[in-house]
């Protein structure tokens, strides 16, 4: 799969290479640091990636203000988008449902927790039939 990951902390990032690698999963990770540069990633001429997982809280456009744009977009509004994010505030999770997502993930603070948790939603992803750009 294309996987877009929306995500400002590096360490995040780094983790979630280290992950796939780890789990010999033979995704394509495109990396974008805040909405803003996700929605630049996604109006290039590059394919349009098969999943999304995003973060909340990001400087410049933090996660729900990209889900809102991604959804009131005609031609984005099809891709699934996996919240990946520390924030266990309901507001936040009420707020992701009612945009529309197709996950809302806590991120564990233990590594091994994470590792299952991230293997089992690509594996999920995986079996399923994906809207191909
Ligand atoms: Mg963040």
């Amino acid at each position: 799969m294309n996987i877009l990951f929306i995500e400002d902390d590096a360490i995040e990032t780094m983790k979630l290479q280290r992950t796939t690698v780890k789990l010999g999963l033979k995704h394509n990770i495109i990396e974008a640091k805040n909405g803003e540069e996700a929605l630049t990633v996604l109006n290039s001429n590059s394919p349009l990636p098969d999943l999304i997982l995003l973060d909340l809280n990001m400087p410049r456009m933090n996660g729900i203000e990209f889900l809102k744009i991604l959804k009131a977009d005609v031609n984005f509004r099809y891709l699934p988008t996996i919240v990946l994010t520390t924030s266990q505030n309901r507001a936040d999770l009420l707020e992701c449902y009612r945009i529309g997502i197709a996950g809302y993930i806590l991120k564990p603070l233990k590594y091994e927790d994470y590792e299952d948790k991230l293997k089992k939603v690509l594996e999920y992803w995986d079996i399923n039939e994906l809207v191909k750009a």
